[in-house]
């Protein structure tokens, strides 16, 4: 019965933790896997197992597979490495006769132009040529990818981005890992490819006027052209590439690459997704106090 988290130290890792604990899974039946397991003492003193778990030491990730029924492969954070790093644990799931793999994916991954689409897109074909039975979690965005931005907006006023009337439906990353550990727990969900957003997708005066319920202040979104934020990223003493990526990721939400509201992850976990104010206030209670 023992099912692997992979990148449980991360934020959607930890938090699938909690969901399956909490839907009655026994901590001896979890193995949570991560670089430092000293960031999982909190879950091993609950009994979850704890172990190394490197996407770049296949030896950690055949320790972990060993006996184990099913596998959450949480995509790695690295995009110029990160289809080497699933390649390995699809290998190593393959040979440890993993029953079912679940993959953290990208929404619409086989026919969107996202730019961080091209990894999750060749992760799930490999997971595909395996055999091995599979589900997609094709994850929107997060609306935690926000918080930053909500912060800032705290002390200049304005949200300054450049997508357009782009919207997105964002949903919280509570939201996505109760998914996970829906399909890691429900037989009858298993073997899809879901497609997961939030239910709204909203439009970027719409974060302004949150940004400014949240702090109290009048706050407005300032839309610039690619170029005009490419300067105004680089002014913050960004690196080129980094401003690069910054400004593709907002020239795909103008294109609507995210706008995508499915329905699929509020009928997974059963309950709506959770509103973009909620998401961000829970989200900003967890920023330290500087
Ligand atoms: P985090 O950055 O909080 O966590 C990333 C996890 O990946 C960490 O546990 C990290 O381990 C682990 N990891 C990275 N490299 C390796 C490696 N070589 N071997 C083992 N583990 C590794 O991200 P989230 O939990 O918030 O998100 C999960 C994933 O979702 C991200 O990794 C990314 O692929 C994707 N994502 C999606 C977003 C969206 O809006 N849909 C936004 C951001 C990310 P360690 O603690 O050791 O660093």
């Amino acid at each position: 019965m023992t099912l692997v988290v992979t990148g449980a130290t991360g934020h959607l890792g930890r938090l699938t933790l909690e969901f399956l604990l909490a839907k009655g899974v026994a901590p001896s039946d979890i193995v949570a896997g991560g670089r430092s397991t000293d960031k999982l003492a909190d879950f091993a003193a609950r009994g979850v197992n704890v172990v190394p778990l490197d996407y770049t030491k296949p030896e950690t990730l055949d320790a972990a597979f060993v006996g184990a029924e099913q596998v959450l492969l949480i995509s790695a954070s690295d995009p110029g490495q990160r289809l080497a790093q699933h390649s390995a644990v699809v290998d190593a799931a393959k040979s440890a006769g993993i029953a079912h793999l679940a993959y953290t994916s990208i929404l619409h991954a086989d026919t969107t132009e996202h730019v961080l689409a091209p990894d999750h897109a060749a992760t799930e074909q490999l997971i595909r040529e395996s055999g091995i039975p599979a589900t997609f979690l094709r994850n929107g965005w997060y609306t935690e990818n926000y918080t930053s931005a909500t912060e800032q907006a705290a002390q200049t006023g304005e949200i300054v981005a450049s997508v357009g009337g782009g919207r997105i439906a964002s949903a919280s990353r509570q939201d996505y890992a109760e998914a996970a550990a829906v399909v890691l727990t429900d037989p009858a969900a298993r073997g899809k490819t879901y497609e997961l957003s939030g239910d709204i997708a909203w439009h970027h005066d719409e974060l302004a006027a949150v940004a400014s319920e949240l702090s109290g202040r009048p706050v407005v979104y300032r839309n610039v052209t690619p170029q005009q934020h490419a300067e105004i990223l680089s002014g913050f003493g960004l690196d080129a590439g980094t401003v690069a990526f910054v400004v593709a990721l907002d020239q795909n939400t103008r294109a609507g690459l995210l706008d995508s509201t499915t329905g699929e992850l509020a009928a997974l976990i059963g309950r709506p997704t959770t509103p973009l104010v909620d998401g961000l206030r829970a989200d900003l209670a967890t920023v330290p106090v500087s």
